[in-house]
């Protein structure tokens, strides 16, 4: 894995969120997406190297709608980037790791992502995420 690409964070109302961390970083967000596949609107800051990432949900069946009625808004998952998502996937799968999808998925952000189920890495839910170049 080559760093911390983001730390997702589940909030209920982007709006908001998206004010409060503008005034805890001292800048806005620079892009906001919505992920129609993932029922989430996102919305990204750049935080030197890394990227903070807001997720609400759009809908109330979507995984981030059930987190927060489970736990509460907060982070949600650490972001890695890796240069080859299918071969890094395929590595942590032999080390024993729970794959959440088989094959890398689209992404917020321009990105093939994929999910471990965190029961697999001490509760944290882990994202590997590769920028897809075309
Ligand atoms: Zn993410």
């Amino acid at each position: 894995m080559l760093k911390v690409e983001h730390i997702g964070i589940a909030v209920k109302d982007l709006t908001q969120a998206n004010d409060l961390f503008a005034k805890l970083f001292g800048k806005p967000h620079y892009k906001v997406e919505e992920v129609v596949s993932e029922g989430v609107n996102t919305s990204f800051f750049q935080v030197g190297e890394t990227k903070i990432e807001l997720l609400e949900a759009t809908q109330s069946e979507s995984a981030i709608a059930k987190f927060i009625e489970k736990r509460g808004e907060g982070i949600h998952h650490i972001a890695y980037e890796v240069a080859d998502i299918v071969a890094e996937m395929a590595r942590l799968k032999s080390e024993g790791f729970t794959i959440l999808n088989e094959t890398p998925k689209r992404g917020a952000d321009n990105k093939l992502v994929c999910f471990l189920h965190p029961k697999s890495t001490q509760g944290v839910l882990v994202e590997l995420c590769q920028e897809i170049r075309d």
